[in-house]
């Protein structure tokens, strides 16, 4: 199956199984104080979880764009290292809000995975939670009950609460969870070491594929859980984890999620992707951050200098960086993947499609902007490499890459690393704050990357940016 087909697949079983799809909510969130961007299918929904709103439907389901890169979930430094997290990525969800509650999410969850997706059985671990007397939680029974109608116990493993329990925040809904993990190993490994002695242990080719979380509790301010008077179904799955399983591949990259980008900046590069660790890992980064540079700005947030704005800016600098440095990339190279990304994602998230245009031009004057500074700024880590005493750089000296050559914090810590250094990350915030202090009143200005003078309730919904300027609302970029 395409990866196309297996999405279309996901949303066609749980239609079958009444369940409405729903589009995916933009990636940046807006007009919530806790959160830049989505990073769960469960995000747009929290307002029925909370009994803030009621939905028109108890059943939905849908593809939703995330993206992992600040906060509660932060994937980035794993990008392109290892071959399972993305910074932006699909997770696939259904939801049951007050409706049905484990023994439908499980059954249908395997029933999807091996019926038909046609995933091998033997191969799949289930987990639930063990309990946690410390919390005075019990063990999930009750999901391990329905397993067993499906799995074999052999199968079915314990979970602690950091994985198997999942709360929204201190306060609000929460639950038990459970997992589902694959092994995708070759035949030999598996007879070396069992599977179920690999899953939660980070091996990259056993990995989580879905996620289903049943919330069940409200817990209070003071600590304590009370039963919720409605129980919900909240599941995510990670779509290319899910193509690698279904394609018979070990990297989401060797999916065709990723193989039609990855195959355009090899030929750019003139290198073949699969030879070179370190291209490879550049190669990587790229096709992963492209994606996510392009669906955000396409949603809303332009690359800047505070906030979300910041973030944006982070990701497109490292990809950047890395062509740069291991592909010779000396020239804009990120805006004309944009066109390809576009066509790839036109059916699925028309967004894109639709802006692309304005979208390669943003990333364009980035890239720009940024390789102004960017050999300068490398041939002044050399020098810095060299007149360092120890194996950490100072956060003065990390500062000045910041402030004189535009590199973030996170970028001078990975070029650091790859040389054996470290940075002193505390002593540069340090001196991020003294300069905040120098230029106050300029910080403050600077705290978002939008100028608006439309109501809240406007500028909620972000309807593009053609659209904006038709109707001359003033929102305006500024550097
Ligand atoms: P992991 O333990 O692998 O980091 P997680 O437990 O943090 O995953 P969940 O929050 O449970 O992930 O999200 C639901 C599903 O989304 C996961 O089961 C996984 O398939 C997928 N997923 C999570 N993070 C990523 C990521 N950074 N890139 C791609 N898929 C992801
Ligand atoms: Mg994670
Ligand atoms: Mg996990
Ligand atoms: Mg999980």
């Amino acid at each position: 199956m395409d990866s196309k087909d297996i999405r279309a697949q996901f949303l066609e079983f749980f239609k079958s199984k009444s369940h409405k799809i729903v589009p995916s909510a933009p990636i940046v969130v807006q007009n919530d104080p806790t959160l830049m961007f989505t990073n769960a299918g469960m995000n747009q929904f929290k307002d029925y979880f909370l009994g803030n709103k009621t939905p028109d439907s108890n059943r939905v389901a849908d593809t939703q764009k995330c993206l992992r890169v600040s906060g509660k979930h932060n994937d980035l430094e794993e990008v392109g290292l290892d071959t399972y997290h993305h910074t932006m990525f699909e997770m696939l969800g259904n939801w049951s809000f007050g409706d049905y509650f484990k023994k439908e999410a499980i059954e249908w969850a395997w029933e999807f995975l091996t019926d038909v997706c046609g995933l091998p059985e033997d191969r799949m671990y289930a987990t639930v939670f063990e309990g946690d007397e410390k919390e005075h939680l019990e063990a999930d029974e009750e999901a391990r009950g329905y397993w067993k109608a499906l799995i074999p116990e052999s199968r079915i493993l314990n979970g602690n609460k950091k994985d198997n329990f999942w709360e929204m925040g201190d306060t609000g809904p929460c639950g038990p969870c459970s997992e589902i993990h694959i092994d995708l190993r070759s035949e030999d490994e598996v007879k070396k070491v069992p599977g179920r002695d690999l899953v939660n242990n980070d091996h990259p080719l056993v990995v989580e594929i879905w996620n289903l979380v049943f919330m069940q509790f409200n817990r209070l301010a003071d600590g304590s859980l009370k039963n919720l008077p409605q129980q919900h179904v909240d599941t995510g799955m990670g779509f290319e984890r899910l193509a690698m399983a279904v394609q018979g591949k070990q990297s989401n990259y060797d999916t065709d999620v990723f193989q039609p980008i990855i195959q355009s900046i090899a030929k750019r590069a003139g290198v073949t992707y699969g030879e070179d660790q370190k291209v490879d890992i550049a190669i990587r980064v790229i096709s992963d951050h492209i994606r996510a540079i392009s669906f955000t700005i396409a949603d809303g947030q332009l690359p800047g200098n505070a906030k979300a704005g910041y973030v944006i800016r982070r990701i497109l600098r490292r990809a950047v960086r890395y062509g740069y440095t291991f592909l010779n990339f000396k020239e804009p190279f990120l805006t004309d993947l944009v066109g390809q990304l576009a066509d790839q994602f036109k059916d699925t998230f028309p967004e894109l499609d639709a802006q692309r245009a304005f979208v390669a031009k943003v990333i364009r004057e980035e890239e720009v902007s940024f390789l102004r500074t960017l050999e300068k700024g490398l041939k002044r880590f050399e020098i810095i490499k060299a007149e360092t005493k120890g194996k950490v750089i100072d956060g003065k000296t990390a500062f000045e890459l910041y402030d004189t050559y535009g590199f973030p914090l996170d970028l001078t810590s990975l070029i650091a690393r790859e040389n054996g250094f470290s940075v002193d990350e505390k002593a540069f915030q340090a001196e991020m704050l003294i300069q905040k202090e120098r230029s106050k009143s300029a910080a403050e200005q600077s705290t978002g990357d939008w100028i608006s003078v439309i109501s809240e309730a406007e500028a909620s919904v972000f309807l593009g940016y053609e659209h904006l300027e038709a109707e001359s609302r003033i929102t305006r970029y500024r550097e």
